[in-house]
């Protein structure tokens, strides 16, 4: 299989930022191990596309956390992604199916709901933190990012995002695009740059049409407008480990761990974000407890 890669891109005079990603790979690892159902994989699929991206604009250590809450069945989706290309995520409910708006075309929008919020929050280092959240517009994720991106950080954008999934129901293709004015835009830029998404191939066709990050922004701004200026690799990757749960387990207190011990002779834990297990035995509580005392 072909690697997910990001391109970032300046265009019309470095007056627009841009970014590209194909998350095919991404999408069908967080499908895999979550074992989400069509509509679950296209509302996951698109918030770790978007995630995918947002981690792109932010530097070095930076990271942040998605969560989409829409009152839909399939709950909370929650995605962080860093500045590495690191993307991980999961949805509340993963096992949902809603009627399709026609045949091939998912009703995202009614899985997620429409009755929320969607909530940015950066992790930029020194503890210090950058909250953005906005009333969700319909739960279909792309237009819901464009609002973000408009009301939270006053950045006027065009979000696509795009996730096919295949009759057996893993994930055929994924991918999106953002699109970005800059400050200072002259209105020339701005109103060739509303012609062009106003004419704009809907994302999944794009995607269907198996073409590149980079042709999906030479077919969204026209090739001769854009400057590519880097690549980065994407993939599914969780930063859990058996470490950071025995630490959460130590900071739960001694008469938790003691009833651990004593009631259950151990503790499972699982990872949200990657399904992953962790167990500890009696003894390796025990040599917690008395690590702790
Ligand atoms: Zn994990």
């Amino acid at each position: 299989m072909k690697q997910d890669y990001l391109v970032r891109a300046l265009a019309f005079n470095d007056e627009v930022r841009a970014f590209s990603v194909r998350t095919t790979n991404t999408v069908e690892e967080a499908r895999r191990r979550h074992d989400t159902w069509r509509v679950g994989t296209a509302a996951l699929g698109r918030t770790m596309t978007i995630g995918a991206m947002m981690g792109a604009m932010l530097k070095n250590e930076e990271k942040l956390t998605i969560t989409i809450n829409g009152g839909g069945p399939l709950g909370q989706v929650v995605v962080d992604a860093n500045a590495k290309g690191e993307v991980r995520g999961y949805v509340q409910n993963p096992h949902v199916e809603v009627e399709s708006i026609r045949p091939g075309k998912m009703n995202v929008g009614a899985a997620v709901g429409a009755n929320g919020y969607l909530s940015v929050v950066k992790d930029i280092g020194m503890r210090d933190y950058f909250t953005g959240s906005t009333e969700l517009h319909n739960g279909e994720i792309a237009e819901d990012f464009t609002y973000y991106f408009a009301n939270s950080e006053q950045v006027p954008s065009a979000v696509g995002l795009g996730v096919l999934c295949t009759p057996e129901e893993t994930t055929e293709a994924a991918g999106g695009f953002v699109v970005q004015l800059m400050p200072g835009a002259s209105e020339e830029t701005i109103s060739k740059l509303e012609e062009r998404i106003a004419n704009l191939t809907p994302v999944s066709t794009l995607i269907d049409k198996g073409l590149s990050p980079e042709q999906i922004l030479e077919e969204v701004l026209g090739e001769d407008n854009i400057r590519f200026i880097d690549k980065m690799d994407v993939s599914f990757k969780c930063n859990c480990g058996r470490e950071k749960f025995l630490n959460a387990i130590k900071g739960l207190g001694e008469a938790e761990i003691d009833s651990m011990i004593k009631e259950d002779h151990g503790a499972e834990v699982e990872c949200h974000f990657c399904r992953e297990k962790y167990v500890f035995t009696e003894a390796d509580l025990i040599a917690l407890k008395a690590e702790k005392a």
